[in-house]
């Protein structure tokens, strides 16, 4: 089965789409194409990934290509066979003001909508806050998103730069206005900062999955911690490479945190950058890090558990689990 639980709206973006909506919006060609723009040619730095991600960020100012580029997404993912997706998207990157973040939210989730009806596959919009973003913004985009919660958002995360921007209090109350709505709640963690960050994540936001959490094995008390709580860690293996994090694949902790008894959900994070896909990442797992076709089945059963799902759609998912 292919759950994604860790996959970024603006790491989805088609080359060929950004070269048509730059001719429409005057945006310049970028040096060498947008292929080239957006793809990298194999691991990088942060900074350089980041660049690429980011190449593709003047497209979101128009709510047309947004809705776009969100059923795309999401046809896209249809098409590689997975069987859900969950997106992610930091509205406040584009836009700040509560009308223009709330329209922001609705394209994303109409693009999604469409795609998931034309393909059968169903998805749901998690909400970005972003750590260099103060507590007002972000406490606009948790309202946004709560807006839209059985609408197509699902959750709510944060996301951005952990080592410039590690505080987690000053994003409390955003947690707290998803948490109220009814939101699944996930925060990208201890990716860049200490173990303690995952910790604080649970703690303050009420994290139910943390996203990377690659620096959780450095505290073996704190990996234990997260076994005992059943924390779900998002591991995207190859995105950890194209930045640079770890030196190669089979460097990932994901073995030591299955080791541990901690549980673990496959994400693509910005499948445009690196190239790869959730199929392509279980066969990281099974060729490079060693998982079992019992590890892989138990990443199964844990993401249709963990994902943002209504009840109805988790059996929905968990029925065809079972076949
Ligand atoms: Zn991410």
């Amino acid at each position: 089965m292919l759950i994604n639980l860790h996959s970024h709206l603006e790491g989805r973006v088609r080359p060929a789409t950004a070269a048509q909506l730059a001719d429409a919006f005057g945006v310049p060609s970028p040096e060498g194409g947008w292929e080239r723009a957006i793809r990298l040619d194999g691991p990088a730095t942060l900074t350089e990934y980041l660049t690429r991600v980011a190449s593709t960020y003047p497209f979101f100012r128009s709510l047309d290509a947004t809705r776009r580029i969100a059923r795309e997404a999401v046809e896209d993912a249809a098409a590689s066979g997975l069987d859900y997706l969950e997106l992610r998207f930091g509205p406040a990157t584009h836009v700040q003001n509560a009308r223009g973040l709330r329209d922001a939210v609705a394209a994303v989730t109409e693009g999604m909508q469409e795609a998931s009806h034309s393909t059968g596959m169903p998805s749901g919009a998690v909400i970005s806050a972003l750590r260099h973003h103060d507590s007002e913004t972000n406490e606009a985009v948790a309202r946004a998103a709560a807006s839209f919660a059985g609408k197509g958002v699902v959750g709510f995360d944060l996301a951005g730069d952990e080592l410039l921007y590690p505080a987690h209090v000053p994003h409390k109350n955003a947690f707290a206005l998803a948490r109220s709505a009814g939101l699944g709640i996930t925060c990208h963690a201890a990716e860049a900062g200490p173990a303690s960050a995952a910790r604080e994540a649970v703690e303050l936001f009420g994290a139910t999955r943390i996203g990377h959490g690659a620096h959780i094995i450095d505290d073996p008390a704190l990996l234990r911690w997260c076994a005992d709580e059943g924390i779900v860690i998002e591991i995207c293996p190859t995105s950890n490479w194209y930045t640079g994090a770890i030196a190669s694949v089979a460097q990932h902790p994901a073995p030591l945190f299955r080791d541990a008894g901690v549980k673990l959900v496959l994400g693509d994070d910005n499948p445009m950058q690196t190239g790869t896909n959730l199929r392509d990442e279980r066969e990281v797992l099974q060729n490079v890090l060693g998982f079992t076709k019992t590890d892989l089945d138990e990443i199964d059963r844990v993401s249709v558990e963990a994902a943002f799902l209504t009840d109805g759609e988790r059996s929905a998912l968990a029925a065809r689990l079972a076949h």
